[in-house]
């Protein structure tokens, strides 16, 4: 038996939280034609070629750029974690990263904002801004689930005394120091996420939540062959063995659309929240 599209607005049940974990894989398959510039998001396999970082390695004494950035870099940090080269490169990355704009129609991002509810979570192991981008300008408009960052962010920035982040550029509420830009969490082979209290936190939200989960879609950890499918799932549950009605969002809409599709399930949700708030 199936339950069709109509029963999830009608018959909504109280179902706990959805776990969204996001890989380098999801970025790729959202912005397929690159940022809104056209600039293209790239994948540890292909970084070095797309931000142009041949000569920088070279001049470090690189021989063979024509590898993995993944295993330059934990090359080079395994020689000198402190070393400067290895912070000139990070600015380039960083750089790169932050210029990245999201393009002005509804992207896989929006929808995937939008489809979700605000005890729902969404972990993204990406370092480009797509993300918090689409969380941000969607955040007003229906309730919206949490994001976390599990290897930092270019747009995020915490306080380091009291346990508040936000935006890169805006003050700490509680003691109105500017926040500092989350550092980029690396890809090295031991990787210390305790020692960076932004991420260490991310993390923590991460395994609560986790706990708590009915539902986990795991997206953009395969090899991109395997995207198509990656694509459904993220749209699919199973929930009490049941299978549900593919309920696609509108993939054509603009965001006035979207939003006109999404709000009987917004409701519904309202609705069920007033009945029994379950976390
Ligand atoms: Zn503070």
């Amino acid at each position: 038996m199936q339950i069709t599209g109509s029963q999830l607005v009608n018959r909504a049940g109280n179902w706990g939280r959805h776990i969204v974990i996001l890989g380098a894989g999801a970025s790729i398959a959202a912005f397929p034609n690159g940022d809104a510039n056209r600039k293209k998001i790239p994948m540890m396999n292909d970084l070095i070629a797309i931000l142009g970082l041949e000569l920088l390695l070279k001049r470090g004494g690189i021989k063979n750029t024509d590898r993995n950035f993944e295993d330059i870099y934990s090359e080079l940090y395994e020689n000198d974690p402190e070393s400067p080269f290895l912070k000139e490169i990070e600015e380039v990355i960083y750089t790169y990263f932050d210029s990245l704009k999201l393009p002005e129609l509804p992207t896989m991002y929006d929808h995937l904002v939008l489809s979700l509810r605000p005890k729902d979570l969404i972990a993204t192991f990406n370092w480009d801004p797509f993300l918090f981008d689409a969380w941000n300008r969607n955040k007003n408009k229906i309730p919206t689930p949490q994001i976390v960052h599990l290897h930092g962010n270019v747009r995020l920035a915490y306080c380091p005394e009291h346990p508040v982040y936000g935006e890169r550029g805006m003050y700490c509420p509680k003691c109105d120091r500017e926040f500092i830009p989350s550092r980029l969490l690396y890809p090295v082979k031991i990787k210390n996420y305790a020692n960076n209290p932004f991420i260490k936190t991310e993390w923590e939200v991460l395994k609560k939540y986790l706990r708590q989960a009915r539902t986990l879609t795991i997206f953009g950890y395969g090899a991109p062959t395997t995207d198509k499918e990656a694509v459904n799932m993220l749209f699919a549950q199973t929930l009490y063995g049941q299978w549900v009605e593919n309920h696609p969002l509108p993939l054509d809409a603009n965001f006035d659309e979207l939003l006109f599709w999404i709000r009987p399930l917004v409701d519904a949700e309202h609705v069920l929240g007033a009945e029994k708030d379950v976390v």
